[in-house]
This record gives structure tokens, sequence and C-alpha cells, in this order.
């Protein structure tokens, strides 16, 4: 079987799912760092593997601008091409219509974008779209979706479903076709925070019977009580014993509360956002904010239950030093210990699940708040 549960918890929604793929087999939850342009900001595909990192999602639209999808197959695909043997997902490009210096504009075709790199003006249609992701060669597409900002007009938001549906169908129809490298496809629910939206988005995608579905348009700067109301009703429409994916959303707390929910993976720029930031998660002493100056002389590790390069390495004192003097390499240190971070969560949220005891470790992550 593609997908099967091997735990459910009893008090919560909470699950784990054998994930398997053409690049392997992992379980969920699992939190995907962002490699949108085949790298990580700061961090490569060899760090990556110090680091416990089993997935990661790209843009494949990004890539087809540059190096080209056919460069990136030419190369053997996006596995070889960045040289990082887990599981790779690749975004559609519907979310760079939030990009002003990309997005030219969106009819029933598709989405037209400027190519920053020459200049030239190009339409994503979800066939080619679908090509595109095929070419790359990752393990799992996601459908082209036409994703509205926050806050939307209820017109764009009817518009922007009845897109996403349409879409769908000629991507699946596409896909279907044209899949020979046994690539998974991800279907995406839009209808923002629009509760009979995201209803008939939901319910509509579920025939079409996607291998696993993701919650697109949210986590978006629209207030999180609506995001979980949004959330819950498109969960209830999507067919149950399939993986779903909260696209975008970051937060430690907020991941255990989605996963409470029957969320499985996740991909977020926030731990490393909150790192070039200086701000680090710890199990030991909840967040830390290492410019601060109580740091200067402080000889810890940044957590001391922690066994990341970072913190096998170096002191607080050391990284508050970095940080004093403007050293860029601080950005990648504190990178790299956050994202190891959350991969010890999606641990021991897995581990929490298997013993029943997945009600606490969510108690627990208020403190990361
Ligand atoms: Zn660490």
């Amino acid at each position: 079987m593609q997908f099967e549960i091997i735990a459910q918890d009893k008090k919560t929604k909470a699950r784990i799912f054998k994930f398997k793929t053409k690049s392997g087999t992992i379980k969920t939850p699992f939190f995907m760092p962002v490699a949108t342009k085949a790298t990580g900001k700061f961090y490569d595909s060899n760090d990556m593997k110090k680091i416990k990192v089993k997935a990661i999602i790209a843009n494949a639209l990004l890539l087809s601008l540059e190096p080209s999808a056919a460069v990136i197959k030419s190369l053997g695909g996006i596995h070889r091409f960045m040289n990082f043997k887990g599981i790779i997902f690749t975004d559609s490009g519907g979310f760079q219509m939030y990009s002003e210096h990309l997005f030219l504009g969106v009819n029933e075709n598709g989405i037209r974008f400027r190519n920053p790199f020459t200049g030239q003006r190009i339409l994503c249609t979800p066939e080619k779209d679908m090509q595109i992701q095929l070419d790359i060669g990752s393990d799992v597409a996601m459908c082209l979706d036409d994703m509205p900002l926050y806050p939307a007009k209820k017109e764009r938001l009817i518009q922007s479903v009845k897109r996403t549906i349409a879409w769908a169908i000629r991507c699946k129809r596409y896909h279907d076709k044209h899949n020979n490298i046994n690539q998974l496809l991800f279907g995406i629910v839009q209808g923002g925070t629009d509760n009979s939206l995201r209803k008939i988005c939901a319910k509509k995608l579920s025939t079409l019977k996607f291998p696993g579905y993701a919650i697109g348009g949210l986590a978006i700067g629209e207030p999180e009580n609506l995001m979980w109301q949004a959330t819950k009703v498109t969960l209830k429409h999507i067919p149950e014993k399939t993986p779903k994916y909260l696209m975008g959303l970051g937060k430690p707390y907020q991941l255990l509360k989605a996963i409470s929910l029957g969320i499985d993976i996740f991909d977020s720029r926030y731990p490393t956002k909150t790192a070039r930031h200086n701000q680090v998660f710890t199990f030991s002493d909840s967040t830390l904010k290492l410019q601060r100056k109580i740091y200067k002389d402080d000889k810890n590790p940044i957590d001391k239950t922690c066994n990341c390069p970072v913190c096998q390495n170096y002191s607080r004192a050391y990284l508050h030093h970095l940080i004093k003097i403007k050293e860029p390499n601080v950005k990648r240190l504190l990178s790299l210990h956050n994202l190891y971070f959350y991969q010890c969560l999606m641990e021991k949220a897995q581990e929490s699940i298997e013993e029943n005891k997945f009600h606490k470790l969510l108690e627990e992550s208020k403190q990361w708040n």
C-alpha cells in the first residue's frame, strides 16, 4: 500500500502514516525545510543530511525559470542535481501569485508570469506545470492552484475555487497520462477562510481521488481562529485515510495543534526565518533570543539536550559573539539548530502518538508560542 496508517492517537486525530514514495519510505508527521530553488537559504543538502532532514520542498515554477526543467532533467533529475537522497516535493507555482515581481495576471488558461532572468512573459498552464514537475522528477508534485491573497472579496474566492477545481481536473488528466516516473500528485484545496467554499472545493477534489491532499491559502496573515476553522472544515470533507499537508504553517505549537486535527505534513520558512533573527527553539529552555546580553558569557550550548552539530560544538556565548560582530555565518548555524529542533519535534510527535501521550506534548508545545 502507498500510505498505511500504522498508529492512531486515542485522544486526538493525530496519526502516523508510512509514507512511501519512489525515493523511500518515511513516517508522518514530518516537516519539510524549504529548498525553493534546490537549496536552502544558508544551508545545503549536505547540511540537511547532518540534521536528520528526510524530506524537503522545492518550487517547480522557479526552477523552470532557472536553470530550467530541461537542464535538471538532463542532469538526472532534482535528486541528483542537488545531491539530496530523501523525498522531494515540488510546489506548482500557484503561490508565486504572491510575488509582485513575477506575477502578471491569471485567467482560465493559467497564470502569467514574467521571467525575471530574461524578461520574457510566460503562461503557466496546468498541463505545462505537470510536465515541468515530471521533468524535474520530484517524488510528490502539487496541482496548479489559483491562490487568492488575504483578505480577498467573496467573488475572488469563488473564482479561485472554480479555477482551482478546473485546473485540478486538468492536472490529474495530464499527470495520469504522462507519469512514467512513479510520481505522486496531490490536490490543493483553496477557499480562503470561507467555510462553504472550503467545503465545495474539498468535496470536489475528493472525487478526483488524489493519493494525498494539501490545504493551501492559509497561514498568509488571516486571524488564527479563522485558519483553524478553515482547516477543520476542509479536513471534514477530504478522505480521512489519505495524508494531509497544511502548506506554509510553521510555529511549533501550530504544528502540534494541526497534527491533533489530523494533519500529517508541513513546510515553512518559519524556523530559518526566526533563526536569521537570532531566535532559537529549545526543549530545555523554550525560546531564546541570542542577541540578549545575558548570553555574553554563557558557556552552555543552545540546548543541553540537543545533538545538532551546532550544540555539539559551540556555546551560547560564542554564537552571541558572532551575532554582535555581524558574522553572516551565524545565520547558517542558528538555521541548522532550529531545523534540527523541528525534526526532533516531529520525532517526539511520532513517539507520543505511538505511546498515546500526544495530548501531553500538545500541552507542552505552548511554551514555544
Ligand atoms: Zn542544537
